[in-house]
């Protein structure tokens, strides 16, 4: 079990510092932050600390800088969380770790917020240097992780620095993202369904194996889609196949193949370029490529998900090259659907940064889905139950 935030009696953040992992790694554009959803999720943490009377520290990388770049800093993100919070409390150190940031901790009165300058200004984050993350150490009396989308990683803050405290606790998001993976992963409720699509089969092979004996039905799509019909011995014309997979592919339909749903009729064009395209049944005629899965299929994996009952639907990948409008319906639909099947009492959940986007597409909302998660690579190692550094180390007594 994880211990959260709430498992800590309140008098004890009164007047302490707490140093928090938090993932600002949004986009930043001349200063100008794109989807703010990663800061909105910290929320419910930083208010619960500094309303204890904690002074929360907030760090977090943007980007892969290896060393100072502007572009990177965590400045304007600073500003859009003290806007989002309406109050004049937050500030910013344009360093993580030393005297200059040991000042202003000491200066902040209690219940107010730092967001640290980030942490990869310092290339001993990513080494999971101990001195480094000794230093971060020396920030803060208590230790709060509620990044899970960098849980997967052994980097000094969310690794190697909590060694050096006492007291190691969950925030709300992460909590909330362990609980319901961990849910999917053990006990769906059912029936279960799971859709999957996009172009990296690889990334997705451990999750989709601990997934499929529990799903009673996996929905395939996306480039993922043709390497499966392929291995039936269905035509695909040029479409995108993974070679390198196709034997892991095969021996899931032959174990599985009774639950796997393949489209069956596609949106194909000549090239990505080609602004025409076409609608086929069956085989994919020689030299065209799938774009997207046709209307039927839609129709069916659209019935499959909106009427998902109460039960559970994950989703992650993509239908289609949904970037392009004309390649977007399929995706579109199967958003809808999870949206009606949230509405209709189903547990669902969407993961992966293109589907996301494909979220936003649709015009879907992140309060039409019961969780969404935003780990992407963390959150298909945790499915797979691969090893995630970041819970363990909080987990450790
Ligand atoms: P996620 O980020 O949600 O995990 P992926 O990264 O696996 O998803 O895949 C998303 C990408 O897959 C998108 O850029 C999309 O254009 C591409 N894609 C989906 N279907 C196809 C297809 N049939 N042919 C080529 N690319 C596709
Ligand atoms: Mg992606």
């Amino acid at each position: 079990m994880l211990r959260s935030i709430s498992d800590l009696d309140d008098l004890q953040y009164y007047g302490k510092s707490v140093f928090m992992r938090v993932d600002f790694n949004v986009s930043v554009n001349d200063g100008v932050i794109g989807e703010d959803f990663r800061i909105r999720m910290a929320i419910p943490t930083i208010e619960y600390l500094a309303k204890r009377g904690a002074k929360v520290i907030l760090a977090s990388h943007l980007g892969r800088p290896k060393t100072r770049d502007q572009t990177k800093s965590l400045e304007p993100v600073a500003k859009r969380l003290g806007e989002i919070l309406g109050n004049s409390r937050v500030s910013f150190v344009d360093d993580c770790i030393g005297n200059v940031v040991l000042d202003k901790i000491k200066k902040l009165a209690l219940g107010d917020i730092l967001v640290l300058e980030n942490l990869r200004y310092h290339q001993e984050e990513e080494n999971n240097d101990s001195l480094f993350s000794r230093k971060l150490a020396d920030l803060a009396d208590i230790y709060v992780n509620d990044a899970f989308s960098t849980s997967h990683r052994k980097h000094a803050s969310t690794y190697g620095t909590t060694e050096y405290f006492d007291i190691r606790l969950a925030g709300f998001s992460l909590k909330k993202e362990v609980e319901y993976l961990s849910m999917i992963k053990e006990k769906p409720h059912k029936p279960f369904t799971v859709v999957v699509g996009g172009s990296k089969i690889k990334d997705k092979i451990g999750a989709l194996e601990n997934l499929l004996p529990k799903a009673d039905k996996l929905l395939v799509g996306g480039a993922a889609a043709y390497t499966f019909l392929k291995a039936k011995g269905t035509k695909t014309g040029n479409s995108q196949i993974d070679e390198e997979h196709f034997a892991w592919v095969t021996k899931a339909l032959k174990l599985y193949g009774d639950k796997i749903l393949l489209p069956d009729d596609h949106i194909v064009s000549s090239s990505p370029t080609d602004s025409s395209f076409s609608l086929v049944k069956g085989d994919i005629p020689d030299g065209m490529i799938a774009y997207d899965i046709g209307n039927d299929t839609s129709r069916r994996y659209s019935a499959e998900v909106g009427g998902s009952g109460s039960g559970t639907v994950f989703w992650n990948g993509p239908m289609g090259m949904f970037e392009k409008g004309q390649y977007a319906n399929g995706t579109i639909n199967i958003a809808k659907s999870m949206a009606l099947a949230f509405w209709r009492g189903s547990k669902t959940l969407v993961g992966g940064g293109d589907t996301l986007e494909a979220m936003k597409t649709a015009g879907v909302s992140e309060s039409e889905v019961s969780h969404v998660s935003t780990g992407g690579g963390a959150t298909l190692r945790f499915l797979a139950g691969d090893g995630m550094p970041g819970l363990e180390a909080i987990q450790r007594i």
